[in-house]
């Protein structure tokens, strides 16, 4: 079966006479459990739900390994710092990565005792800093500057140095990226994003192939309890069906206005992982199935940002991606990451692109 065929199966029982065709939440903190409780397939709600396994084999499906859903992307992220850094550790981290994912390292990790080394993701640059680290955390694409790493590389140069590899899928998404066939210990993701792709819920996943680091992250999730809801992962599950049909629609959006942003003259640097000029879309197209929803494009000034985003009409100011509606902000007004005061990440949504397109038109001829 083909990709796009095997995400609506993906994790859901073989039909059967009279049952639901997508399997309903299970809702329980406590289950009976007689006598010796390893003889039963649930316990205690911390451990195991019967709805996050349904979701939990669809990610597993797209990943090539066993996953486990998080509470949100962060503690996701947290699971791998947590399961694998120890005082002493140095871990490298991209300059560019997510901005909590450095608060993370900065403001608990290295105040416990953890090094933290940061190198840009362009160009793979990480590769200069990998001796004697112990955790390699990648980030491609990166957000919000949409560089990319090659993770194969990066993969073999860590392995190389007996460092374990971590990448952050959340912008690519499983089924545009497989980081684990390329070599990574590890692909961690917020769900929150294009995944479940609906800005309804939080959620993340760990995904890993080894047995031994799985079991980490499983001893992890369960004692630090960063548990998902079951509501949040039937939704997601419900949502991931139709994840192929949405990349396919977001890219080709993206590209569209990416290559009409190319097209003003009030518009500069353009970024966007499809268009021929970024400067590692080779790269990505190798490592990549779909180039994503997210594009970013700087105009004159944070005054010129505001007028636009506030002039949309279709084009919705707010934070965050992934989703089906196309959205747009102005990155610099959270601080925290290196870019010019009229630079905007945006988000293309499932929309009609001509629609979105003469939106835009509207709001950059004022
Ligand atoms: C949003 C995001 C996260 C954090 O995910 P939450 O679900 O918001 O906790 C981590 N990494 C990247 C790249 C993100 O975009």
């Amino acid at each position: 079966m083909r990709l796009s065929t095997r995400i609506i199966r993906a994790g859901h029982a073989a039909p059967k006479s009279g049952a639901p065709l997508h399997g309903g939440i299970t809702f329980a903190s406590t289950f009976h459990t007689p006598g010796d409780p390893m003889q039963s397939p649930y316990t205690y709600g911390r451990m195991h739900n019967p709805t996050w396994t349904a979701f939990e084999s669809a990610l597993a499906e797209l990943e090539g390994a066993p996953a486990l859903a998080f509470a949100s992307g962060i503690a996701a992220v947290a699971a791998v710092f947590g399961a694998c850094l120890r005082p002493g550790d140095t871990v490298v981290v991209p300059s560019d990565s997510y901005y909590t994912t450095r608060l993370l390292a900065d403001g608990y990790f290295s105040q416990i005792g953890v090094h933290v080394r940061y190198a840009p993701t362009a160009n793979s640059a990480q590769i200069d800093q990998l001796d004697g680290a112990t955790l390699l955390w990648i980030e491609t694409p990166s957000n919000p500057l949409l560089e990319i790493a090659d993770i194969a590389r990066l993969s073999a140069a860590a392995h190389a140095r007996g460092v374990l590899v971590a990448v952050d899928n959340t912008t690519a998404t499983a089924l545009s990226q497989q980081p684990l066939a390329l070599g990574a210990d590890f692909s961690v993701a917020s769900d929150t994003k294009g995944l479940s792709g609906h800005s309804d819920l939080l959620l993340g996943h760990v995904a890993a192939s080894d047995p031994v680091l799985f079991e980490k992250i499983y001893k992890w999730r369960t004692q630090i309890g960063a548990i998902p809801g079951p509501m949040e992962v039937w939704l997601a599950h419900r949502s991931m069906a139709t994840l192929y049909l949405r990349l396919e629609k977001q890219a080709a959006n993206a590209l569209r206005i990416a290559q009409f942003l190319q097209s003003r003259a009030d518009v500069t640097d353009v970024r966007y992982p499809g268009l021929a000029d970024h400067p590692a879309h080779a790269l990505a197209a190798q490592q990549m199935r779909f180039f994503g929803s997210v594009l970013s494009f700087t105009l004159a000034d944070r005054a010129r940002a505001e007028q636009f985003l506030s002039a949309c009409q279709l084009v919705i100011e707010t934070t965050s991606f992934g989703g089906i509606h196309t959205t747009a902000e102005r990155r610099a007004r959270w601080g925290g990451d290196a870019v010019a005061d009229g630079f905007i990440r945006m988000n293309a949504g499932c929309e009609d692109a001509d629609d979105i397109i003469e939106d835009m038109t509207a709001a950059l001829d004022i």
